[in-house]
């Protein structure tokens, strides 16, 4: 048995920053008087949901309070909608492998991602992709991705029934911290190139393994079995 524990953003969707936009429009909103808002300098690539809210608030001082971070993330998950219908797609290969891997009776597979469960359903039922995934660790859990990994490991337990050593966790992700959450799990990481680092930035953070996108359905299918 293996378990797959995906990433949403530039793993599965490319989302071009429909999250961001969505964010950036709720910040004006909410706390900027309308005024327009510029996220362009945070580095969310890999982040949570709860730790952008955060960041954003320090640039714009804005109180850190929980009242604050659940307006913020209201609205964005508000506006999330009409930002993925012009920005975001499905990458190549992933709706062919989620299909495949669902069929499998040898496989469990789940999320791990920086987004809120609303969010994360958001953006993969746009796409027909949401029931795919019977669980996952999301934003909700913690604002530090580190911390995801033991609440995706004790649900994919639960929903199967097998708990799994974690050398037959694949961690599957875009970014370095994808790679590095995988890693203090003692899992597997298959690192792909398809959201903004090359191959050559993630193979310097050392994943198990890399590939540029998942369009080789095959190759994909090797690695993970392997
Ligand atoms: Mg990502």
């Amino acid at each position: 048995m293996r378990l797959l524990l995906w990433d949403i953003d530039g793993t599965l969707l490319s989302t071009s920053g429909a999250g961001i936009r969505a964010l950036e429009a709720s910040m004006a909103a909410e706390f900027n008087s309308g005024n327009p808002v510029d996220l362009s300098d945070i580095d969310w690539a890999g982040r949570t949901d709860r730790w952008i809210a955060r960041t954003i608030f320090e640039k714009y001082g804005v109180e850190h309070t929980s009242a604050n971070v659940n307006r913020l993330l209201n609205g964005y998950l508000e506006r999330l909608p009409r930002h993925l219908e012009e920005l975001t797609r499905a990458l190549p290969g992933v709706r062919e492998i989620l299909a495949e891997a669902d069929k499998r009776s040898d496989i469990v597979q789940g999320l791990l991602t920086g987004n809120l469960a609303r969010g994360a359903a958001t953006k993969l039922s746009h796409f027909d992709l949401w029931d795919y995934f019977p669980f996952g660790a999301f934003s909700d859990d913690s604002a530090v991705r580190n911390d995801l990994g033991p609440y995706a490991l004790e649900r994919a337990a639960t929903h199967s029934g097998h708990t799994f050593d974690p050398r037959d966790v694949w961690i599957i992700g875009d970014t370095p911290r994808d790679i590095e959450c995988g890693k203090v799990i003692g899992a597997r990481t298959l690192a792909v190139a398809t959201g903004h680092h090359s191959m050559r930035e993630l193979q310097q953070h050392a994943p198990d393994q890399a590939v540029a996108n998942f369009e080789v359905t095959d190759s994909f299918w090797e690695i993970v079995t392997s």
